[in-house]
């Protein structure tokens, strides 16, 4: 009778007209509340606990998972457990009856023996230097190919940008500036300032280099306008680099791409008679391109084979409209092994991505527990392979198991707040849509203050897979907890794990520590548990400001 009851009220207060008989069909999954007492939401709010979001991610960052690369046991273990863990919570296959959605990956392998040459100076795999081929070739070749500088290698129409004006690159080797002009001119009025735009991204450079019809394409890698430093691209680049089996074998792709240190940089421009530091002033002032009258060339050897990972998708089915989804996502992959490594050689991935898939479970168990289940659905999409690109939520926009326009909105968590409490949030491509004014409700909520991402110019809304549901026109929302502590013992903790996290991303040492204290990422779940159930329960639809690049298809 109670639940009936709460039912009957539940339904009156949302919809204009009351069904009450309508709850009778509502479909119950588990029966998670044996003993009949009411969970409302603020049950399940205050319940949510960081202690066990830590467990899980201790889980899934042990040893025993290898680092979590696709198609590994790894995978296998990840797998199982995710399905153990959201059975348990209550949850059900979103389609059929699997919660798996196979991803067909292709690894490709360059030997490490790699070369790539520019003019008389010869760089070395890794150290200076990373090259590769997203071409299905095991031997591919540039010979003498000509080198022109193009600038930030943006064709940018509504910016009225475009490096390439005028210019023919067929058969070249062009070499590109990370991040786009507005980075280093933020003041200058040109594309966003500061806040990098998707023609900041390196993944646009080669695709935009494979159109114009280049041979090769390599990025300057500067710490400052990429955000990260060399290590990030050192390691990213070599071992098995992953794609989506494409049915061109990658013949649309520049032959060679890749990346040079700042250092082997310069030394290619004096050798040509120029200064790097001049080059790009004048990259700066508007669009431009440079013929560097040296000539390079590059041999990588691959190895490829495909290999099959997977998406796990599981969800909480809505009373009212359960066709309607909002879908949050975690990457569970990361970087796995790496036997050539001295010590440790295990990619843990504890923050990068562990705690985010945790902090998923954690919030399917707390939904699991409501008595009344939120309007519309709930669904729990935990990718594969981001860490190669963003592969598996790529594919799944592709190849959606909720139909996009079923999709109401995306909730992405990456790399939870393990940095304790703040006073802020930090919003990710902030004023993109509306699900801000629910983040805004539930921050509140908190005594926390919505703010600007710290570091827009990182381009951090294109790196992480809420932008494959941005891309395919879902409003989609990443925020977390921001970098003003909450007060001095956490400001004291905070400069603490700083100064033990430096430097671990994507590196062996992104592992589980004792010393972690998991209020920030308690408050985070619960924050973003809050606003996917306002959007559940919403009258209408977030949508996407007017001002966004992106909007519903
Ligand atoms: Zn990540």
């Amino acid at each position: 009778m109670k639940r009936h009851f709460v039912t009957a009220l539940f339904c009156c207060s949302l919809l204009s007209a009351c069904q009450p008989n309508k709850a009778e069909n509502t479909p119950i999954i588990a029966e998670q509340n044996p003993s009949n007492t009411v969970v409302s939401f603020e049950d399940a709010y205050s319940g949510l606990s960081g202690n066990t979001i830590i467990e899980h991610a201790k889980i899934l960052a042990s040893d025993d998972f290898g680092g979590r690369l696709p198609a590994t046991e790894g995978e296998v273990k990840t797998l199982a457990y995710l399905t153990e863990q959201f059975t348990q919570a209550g949850l059900v296959p979103t389609e059929g009856d699997s919660f798996l959605q196979p991803v067909e990956l292709i690894s490709i392998t360059a030997s490490p023996n790699a070369t790539l040459s520019i003019g008389q100076q010869n760089f070395n795999y890794k150290e200076n230097m990373v090259v590769g081929s997203q071409r299905e070739q095991a031997q591919i070749d540039i010979t003498d190919s000509e080198v022109v500088f193009v600038g930030y290698g943006v064709n940018a129409p509504e910016y009225n940008w475009n490096d390439y004006e005028g210019l023919d690159v067929t058969g070249k080797t062009v070499i590109i500036l990370v991040n786009d002009p507005g980075f280093e001119n933020p003041d200058a009025g040109v594309f966003e300032g500061k806040t990098m735009t998707y023609y900041g991204r390196w993944s646009y450079k080669y695709e935009e280099a494979s159109r114009q019809g280049a041979a090769a394409a390599i990025i300057v890698h500067e710490t400052e306008p990429a955000s990260y430093g060399w290590s990030v691209v050192a390691n990213s680049w070599s071992g098995p680099q992953y794609g989506l089996v494409n049915p061109d074998k990658g013949a649309s792709r520049v032959a060679i791409e890749g990346w040079i240190s700042i250092e082997a940089a310069r030394a290619v421009f004096a050798e040509a008679g120029k200064d790097f530091t001049n080059e790009k002033a004048k990259a700066l002032q508007g669009p431009y391109h440079s013929a560097l009258a040296l000539t390079a060339s590059a041999s990588v050897q691959n190895t490829f084979e495909t290999s099959m990972s997977y998406n796990f998708i599981a969800t909480l089915p809505g009373s009212e409209l359960p066709d309607e989804h909002i879908i949050f996502t975690a990457h569970w992959d990361h970087l796995g092994t790496d036997t050539s490594l001295e010590g440790d050689q295990i990619y843990n991935g504890f923050h990068d991505n562990a705690t985010g898939t945790a902090g998923l479970i954690t919030i399917a168990q707390q939904l699991g527990t409501l008595t009344e289940r939120p309007k519309r659905s709930m669904t729990f999409l935990i990718v594969t392979a981001e860490e190669q690109g963003l592969l598996g939520s790529k594919y799944y926009a592709n190849n959606p198991v909720v139909a996009l326009d079923k999709t109401v909105a995306n909730i992405n968590v990456d790399a939870m707040n393990i940095l304790g409490q703040t006073k802020d949030v930090a919003v990710v491509g902030q004023g993109k849509s509306e699900l801000e004014q629910y983040l805004v409700a539930a921050a509140t909520k908190q005594g926390r203050v919505v703010v600007q991402e710290p570091r827009p110019e990182a381009g951090y809304y294109y790196r992480s897979d809420h932008f494959s549901f941005a891309k395919a026109g879902v409003p989609a929302l990443y925020a977390y907890g921001g970098a003003t502590p909450l007060n001095d013992e956490v400001a004291a903790y905070r400069k603490k794990m700083n100064v033990i996290q430096r430097g671990c991303y994507h590196q062996v040492c992104d592992q589980y520590r004792d010393s972690i204290n998991p209020a920030g990422m308690e408050e985070d779940a619960r924050m973003l548990m809050d606003v996917a159930i306002q959007v559940a329960n919403a009258e209408i639809w977030p949508q996407w400001s007017e001002t966004s690049e992106f909007q519903r298809k």
